[in-house]
């Protein structure tokens, strides 16, 4: 059987057609326009599995990986930065349209799957990476997230967060690649302190609860040379227990993970 998966990202829907040994045979990459709205995501999801489909004689199975969650109830998309997703039933709507069952999974689970399966932590035993880690609490009192909360991990230590905490401490607004070039003078070094603390509590306290084999890095962030020895540093000084060795590692499948992760769902 081949597998056709596509992860539905913020700006841009890649689609991957992989054979039974998940090697690719065609893969495409088009933008997410959300602000056509919820009609021209789902339709642009049917003609990129339409179009992938017909590259191959084979039966093929279908596994999407979407931003948020789907709510085992309802069958509704919860907690989707994506917000024109948010109570859609996305799934069972290209089911409907495509005329069979497809898999669906968030893209965090897909991003874990498919490293735990293909990239850095093949050959590992678990899939190390807890629900919604980006919406534990940090700081309870802390910066306001979309989720309803205060102080969630991703207002802290995602790309974005880091970006406008730059922007706080320093009033310029640069992006994340090119912030970490120079953190020499005092307000770099300000920023790179809060970030390094925020990262080592946030990792600490899935170690102290989950006690993971690894843990793999994805996303923008995951660029950051200094997370892997400086970031491991601030998170082992913060793990109660006093030998710890969980490597803390960068993700191999780069922004792939999640097609080969919804590839991996039908498996
Ligand atoms: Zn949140």
């Amino acid at each position: 059987m081949h597998k056709i998966g596509i992860d539905l990202g913020g700006t841009k829907t890649e689609g991957i057609l992989l054979d039974e040994k998940y090697n690719t045979i065609q893969r495409k990459r088009i933008e997410t326009h959300q602000e056509n709205g919820y009609d021209s995501i789902v339709k642009s999801i049917i003609s990129l599995v339409n179009e992938l489909k017909s590259k191959t004689n084979e039966e093929t199975s279908v596994g999407i990986c979407t931003p948020g969650v789907i709510n085992t109830k309802s069958g509704l998309i919860k907690n989707s930065n994506t917000q024109c997703l948010i109570e859609m039933p996305l799934k069972k709507d290209i089911e409907n349209m495509l005329g069979y069952k497809i898999f669906m999974e968030n893209d965090a689970n897909c991003f874990a799957l498919a490293e735990s399966v293909l990239g850095s932590a093949k050959g590992k035993g678990k899939t190390n990476i807890a629900g919604e880690w980006g919406h534990h609490t940090l700081h309870p009192n802390g910066n306001e997230c979309y989720c309803g909360k205060h102080g969630c991990v991703e207002t802290y230590i995602s790309g974005p967060a880091l970006e406008m905490r730059w922007l706080e401490i320093t009033g310029k607004k640069e992006p994340l690649q090119s912030i970490v070039q120079d953190l020499s003078d005092e307000k770099a070094k300000q920023w790179k302190k809060e970030f390094l603390d925020n990262f080592g509590i946030g990792l600490a306290n899935v170690i102290d609860i989950l006690d993971p084999d690894i843990i793999i890095l994805g996303g923008g962030v995951s660029n950051i040379s200094f997370l892997y020895d400086e970031g491991k540093k601030a998170v082992y000084n913060k793990v109660f227990s006093d030998s710890i060795e969980t490597p803390i590692l960068k993700n191999s499948l780069g922004d792939s993970a999640g097609v080969f992760g919804a590839c991996i769902l039908s498996s």
